[in-house]
C-alpha cells in the first residue's frame, strides 16, 4: 500500500453520531500501552501522528483516519488502565459495542496484543466481542523486537490458545522498531476490507 494521504477526519466521544463514511473501515482495538499508537503510525508512515502513549484514561474517543481516500483505520480507544473508575470503563464499553454494532462500513477489526504476554481476561472480552458481531478477526502481536526470535512461537501460541483462536485466523508479529510485519497487516487489509 502506497500512503498517499492521511488525515485524521473524525473524533467521535461518547455522545457523537458515528460517520457515515464512503470507505471500508479497519478498527484497531487493544490495552493501553500495547502500542497501538504506535502501529498505527508505521501503517501510515508518520512519525507521530497517532498519539503515542497518551495520559491513561483521559481520552476515550474513536479516532478515524482517512487513508487515501481509500480506506478508514478507525483508532478505537484502549482498555485496561488499572487506575480508572467503573463510570469510565462502562462508557469505554457502550462506545466499543455502539460502533461494532452500528458502523456500516467496519470489514475487519483487528485486535492488538503484546507477544510478552498471555491475553487478558479483557482481551478474550473483547476477541469474543469482535467474533460475536460478525467481523473478521485478526491478531497483532506487537513489540516483537522486545524478545528473542528463539522465543516468537512459544509466545504465538500462548496468544493462539489464550484467546482460542480460530484455525485459520491471522496473528502478525509486528515490531514498531522494525516495521517487521507492517507489510502483512496491509496485506490482510487489502484482501478483507478492501477488496
Ligand atoms: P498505545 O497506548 O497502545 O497507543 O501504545 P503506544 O503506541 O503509545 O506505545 C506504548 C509504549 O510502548 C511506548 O513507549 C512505545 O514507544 C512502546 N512501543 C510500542 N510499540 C513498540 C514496539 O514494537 N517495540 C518497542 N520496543 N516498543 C514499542
Amino acid at each position: 500500500m502506497v500512503i498517499k494521504n492521511v488525515n485524521l477526519e473524525t473524533v467521535c466521544g461518547i455522545t457523537s453520531t458515528l460517520p457515515e463514511n464512503q470507505h471500508p473501515e479497519v478498527a484497531f482495538s487493544g490495552k493501553s500501552n500495547v502500542g497501538k499508537s504506535s502501529l498505527i503510525n508505521g501503517l501510515v508512515n508518520r512519525k507521530a501522528y497517532a498519539r503515542v502513549s497518551q495520559q491513561p484514561g483521559k481520552t476515550q474517543t474513536i479516532n478515524y483516519y482517512n487513508v487515501n481516500d481509500e480506506i478508514y483505520i478507525v483508532d478505537l480507544p484502549g482498555y485496561g488502565f488499572a487506575n480508572v473508575s467503573q463510570a469510565v470503563k462502562a462508557k469505554w464499553g457502550k462506545m466499543i459495542e455502539n460502533y461494532l454494532r452500528k458502523s456500516r462500513q467496519l470489514r475487519m477489526v483487528f485486535l492488538l496484543v503484546d507477544i510478552r504476554h498471555e491475553p487478558s481476561a479483557n482481551d478474550k472480552h473483547m476477541y469474543s466481542w469482535i467474533i460475536e458481531n460478525g467481523f473478521y478477526p485478526a491478531i497483532i502481536a506487537t513489540k516483537l523486537d522486545k524478545i528473542k526470535r528463539s522465543q516468537v512461537q512459544k509466545q504465538l501460541k500462548l496468544i493462539r490458545e489464550g484467546l482460542n483462536v480460530a484455525e485459520g485466523t491471522p496473528i502478525v508479529p509486528y515490531s514498531a522498531v522494525t516495521k517487521q510485519g507492517r507489510d502483512e497487516i496491509w496485506e490482510l487489509i487489502e484482501t478483507y476490507a478492501m477488496a
